[in-house]
């Protein structure tokens, strides 16, 4: 039986959040959560190749208590059993502590896994660096942004569009993979598989003691990247009209817009001695 291990996450339903400047993190308990799209679509080619081999599919998200719901979600698409990593001492992980965090998990709870699937990315901070730094970590194959597979014994061949260039890999298993959002379409979730999912119950609660994991090297305190601030530009026009003479107004230009031209054009005016524009 082959051994599947899906990394999902929960994410925001809505794609504006409050930032909460002083934990430094998303307020997700202010938005309902849903399982990531690009995951729904690595769950789904994870149900695909269950369908066309005998597999297991163990599938794994870090996040708070709420984000369980996940799990019972992917237990009625069709996976067989859920872990939920939930630790306060978790939250504000960057992508480099995420994936520290589950490849600890999968290594000390699924080690003889023989395939890791992934989304390509996520909907709410999109850096598809999780997959990628997982498979380094684990020091296994990795593929990212795969939409076709085909399992021969242990060898997977995969096909993906990289700058409209088809391309086919193969990789030997134990790896891990990425899948695209254009293919696997999710299937609806049946009604009768949230029961079972809900009857079943066979979801692992995990906290970083119970994964005897030093709670130094996990959540914000142990992670090299810090968001310290989220928020959308607001596009504003203003009209300014100057009067007086050439060198004044080119002065004043430069004087009260000139940050905003040089990140506009990618050079720092400041430096540039402007007098030369004028020869
Ligand atoms: C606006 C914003 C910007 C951010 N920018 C950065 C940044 O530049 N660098 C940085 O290091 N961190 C950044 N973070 C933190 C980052 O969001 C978290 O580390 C997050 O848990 C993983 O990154 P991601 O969502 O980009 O994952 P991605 O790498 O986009 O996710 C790819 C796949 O990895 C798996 N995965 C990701 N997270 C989990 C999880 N919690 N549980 C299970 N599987 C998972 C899923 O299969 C997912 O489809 C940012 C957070 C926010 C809110």
């Amino acid at each position: 039986m082959l051994k599947l291990v899906v990394c999902i996450k929960q994410v925001p339903m809505v794609s504006e959040l409050p930032w909460n400047s002083k934990t430094g993190t998303l307020r997700r308990e202010m938005a309902e959560g849903m399982i990531n799209p690009a995951c729904k679509h690595a769950l789904e080619s994870a149900l695909v190749l269950k369908q066309e081999h005998n597999c297991h599919i163990t599938v794994i998200t870090m996040g708070p208590p709420m984000a369980e719901e996940v799990l019972y979600e992917a237990i009625a698409m069709g996976a067989d059993c859920g872990i939920l990593l939930t630790d306060p001492r978790m939250a504000g992980a960057d992508t480099l502590i995420t994936s520290r965090t589950l490849a600890a998990t999968i290594e000390t709870r699924c080690p003889d896994f023989d395939l890791i699937l992934c989304g390509c990315h996520t909907s709410d901070s999109e850096t598809g660096q999780v997959g990628p730094q997982l498979a380094e970590n684990m020091n296994i194959a990795g593929a990212a942004y795969i939409e076709h597979m085909e399992l021969n014994g242990r060898t997977l061949r995969m096909k993906r569009v990289v700058d409209e260039f088809l391309e086919t890999l193969e990789m030997d298993l134990p790896g891990l993979v990425t899948i695209n959002t254009r293919t696997y379409i999710p299937r609806y979730v049946p009604l009768d598989g949230l029961q079972n999912a809900f009857e079943k119950q066979d979801i692992k609660l995990i906290d970083a003691d119970e994964l005897g994991i030093d709670p130094k090297t996990i959540g914000m305190k142990a992670s090299p990247t810090r968001i310290l601030d989220v928020y959308s530009p607001v596009e504003e026009k203003k009209n300014v009209v100057m009067k007086g003479a050439v060198k004044k107004m080119v002065d004043r230009l430069f004087d009260e817009y000139g940050d905003r031209i040089s990140a506009a054009i990618g050079k720092d005016l400041k430096t540039h001695d402007h007098d030369e524009e004028q020869t």
